[in-house]
């Protein structure tokens, strides 16, 4: 099914095809006509299946409907997890709104930088704030803006919000919006507090359930290796090397472990580079830069560091270290994998680890088959 039958407008539908989407994806086929006629929508949307042009379409639509009005206020609001989201889905909702005759201003704010100059680019307001959801309470408490007008709010990754740490953030938030407005959640996974917020914050809504999670989609390979802990760097390079992977996702637990392993694979050659939460943003932003320019082949991270992250063409994701929650596995995975490609996710597991990846299987219903390779088998227990 092409876009045209979705109703959007003709400046949309072209940015649509300049993107070079051919079809809408199961999303945004769901979401965008709810939206489009003001209903609620709540989705269950991983990162990969197309959410961002899912909610960003309808809503430039009807923001560029009426032009804004005087003061500091916000018509749309989209509330995201984490900076490097918040970055991505401003680029987005720029490049899908660039044909809209009249252009409507977005801005992006989040912390770890200055607030300076978002508070004096939100002077005159805004037609689409995204925002981290501290960085918008430090903004409203300095009167830089207010959300009394909004229309639309997004809450985009809302388990990812949530698993943050940012429930009061967002329940104070909420309390300073409109009650009359368009809500639209948007959630990978659905835990109970999902349940709970979407309850308070949804009218009627339009559920959008996706019958394909990341973990049981046939384009991710998904590959159990045993390997003793000391051996994981050594096989991460043999992997690397042997399948010929030109760009890697590696997974590890620690900020620590991000700057140690990607030293040793410098070491050993090899363009690696660390992403975690200790970064500057100028150097978090850098990294991610040169790791989707391929100038780096191996991108180090923690969970926290690559939420959110869109990596087109990412063909392999490793859990060097496993993931704490069988949540975050379908989280790391998903970041390969995307928009119709295949990808492959690797996990290690060492006797230690083995009962909790068995966990994390049982959660998805997975059964994977133990794998050992040729050189790195583990050392028998016991
Ligand atoms: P998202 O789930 O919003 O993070 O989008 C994931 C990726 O899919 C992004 O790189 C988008 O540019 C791409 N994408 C979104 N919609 C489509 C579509 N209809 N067809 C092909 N790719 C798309």
């Amino acid at each position: 099914m092409p876009f045209s039958p979705l109703g959007l407008s003709e400046p949309l539908l072209r940015a649509v095809v300049a993107r070079g989407y051919g079809a809408p994806t199961p999303v945004q086929t769901g979401a965008i006509p709810a939206a489009l006629a003001g209903r609620d929508v709540w989705a269950s949307a991983q990162t990969g299946s197309g959410k961002t042009a899912a909610f960003a379409l309808p809503i430039l639509q009807r923001l560029s409907a009426r032009p804004r009005g005087q003061g500091r206020f916000v018509r749309a609001l989209v509330l995201v997890p984490t900076r490097e989201l918040a970055g991505q889905v401003g680029e987005s909702f720029r490049l899908y709104g660039r044909w809209l005759p009249d252009p409507l201003k977005i801005l992006t704010v989040y912390g770890g930088v200055s607030i300076n100059p978002q508070m004096i680019a939100l002077g005159g307001g805004a037609d689409i704030l995204i925002a981290t959801p501290g960085r918008l309470l430090d903004l409203m408490s300095h009167n830089a803006v207010s959300l009394a007008e909004v229309e639309t709010l997004v809450l985009d990754e809302a388990d990812r919000l949530l698993d943050l740490g940012f429930a009061h953030e967002v329940g104070r938030l909420l309390a300073a919006l409109p009650a009359r407005r368009q809500s639209l959640l948007f959630s990978a996974t659905f835990p109970p507090a999902i349940f709970e917020l979407a309850a308070k914050l949804l009218q009627d809504p339009v559920r959008i359930d996706l019958p394909a999670a990341p973990a049981t989609a046939p384009d991710i390979l998904q590959r159990a290796i045993e390997v003793d802990p000391g051996r994981r760097t050594q096989l991460l390079r043999h992997l690397i090397e042997t399948l010929n992977w030109p760009r890697v996702l590696v997974f590890v637990a620690t900020t620590y472990a991000t700057e140690h392993v990607a030293e040793k694979l410098r070491r050993a050659g090899l363009a690696a580079a660390a992403m975690n939460g200790d970064l500057s943003q100028g150097a978090r932003t850098q990294a991610l830069a040169d790791f989707k320019a391929s100038k780096t082949r191996v991108l180090v991270a923690t969970d926290l560091a690559a939420r959110g992250l869109d990596i087109a063409l990412l063909p392999a994701v490793v859990n060097y270290d496993l993931p704490r929650s069988a949540t975050d596995y379908i989280h790391r995975i998903g970041r390969t994998g995307r928009a119709g490609e295949s990808g492959t996710a690797v996990s290690f597991i060492s006797a230690e680890t083995h009962a909790h990846f068995r966990l994390i299987e049982k959660r998805h219903r997975l059964s994977l088959p133990r794998e050992q390779i040729a050189g790195f088998e583990p050392d028998p227990v016991g």
